[in-house]
């Protein structure tokens, strides 16, 4: 593997966009900090348009669940939980955010 290729992943893996300023996220956290919710079952995701770099991840990603031009333009039920995370967590702005949740 080259270094660049090297040094794209080792950056992608250090990424955990379940996180909000380095601490785990909540809800109303996330609000407060302008992120808007998606509704899942099995996952919330949260977008915040003011800080999207429109890198394309996530539609790239899978375009499934993020479509630009549709509404809601995410839909976490079309994917599952740890694809969507992957996803999620290549998003370099740290415009998504997920939250999963517990099944008992
Ligand atoms: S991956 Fe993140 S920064 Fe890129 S377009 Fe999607 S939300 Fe925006």
């Amino acid at each position: 593997m080259s270094y660049k290729k090297n040094t794209i992943v080792n950056r992608r893996k250090k990424m955990d966009n379940s996180k909000l300023f380095g601490e785990a996220a909540n809800e109303e956290q996330l609000l407060k900090n302008n992120y808007r919710k998606y509704r899942g079952e099995n996952m919330d995701i949260y977008y915040n348009v003011a800080i999207c770099e429109h890198a394309g991840e996530c539609v790239r990603g899978n375009p499934l669940v993020f479509e630009v031009g549709r509404k809601p333009w995410i839909i976490p039920d079309n994917g599952d939980v740890a694809s969507n995370q992957s996803v999620i967590n290549r998003c370099p702005s740290g415009a998504l955010k997920y939250l999963a949740k517990e099944k008992n």
